[in-house]
């Protein structure tokens, strides 16, 4: 995936492990997310297919949004419901490397 952001750098996707990538989740969601960690922990079953299967569960709950940071402008790009993407702008106008902090 390649993003072409207002500032004209391009946002590129096409690995994982990257600094500029991250997942956004709603309070909410949050706690959702925790319960269905806890439901495939308790329903794994006891053989590695089973394990499997639970945290195949898991994954495809599909809770989180991904969002993008321009590493030129900072600029968010966040997915949408329906694949649009919505940008917010830091008012420093710079790349905080907000995702790449812990
Ligand atoms: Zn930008």
């Amino acid at each position: 995936m390649k993003i072409k952001c207002t500032c004209n750098h391009l946002i590129i996707d096409q690995t994982d492990y990257l600094k500029h990538k991250g997942y956004l989740i709603s309070d909410t969601q949050w706690f959702d997310f925790w319960d269905a960690i806890d439901e495939a922990i308790e329903q794994s079953g006891a053989s590695p297919k089973e394990k499997e299967a639970a945290a195949m569960r898991l994954r495809k709950k599909d809770i989180f949004k991904v969002l993008w940071e321009c590493t030129n402008c900072g600029k968010l790009y966040v997915d949408g419901k329906n694949g649009e993407l919505i940008s917010y702008s830091p008012d420093n106008h710079h790349y905080n490397q907000i995702l790449n902090q812990k």
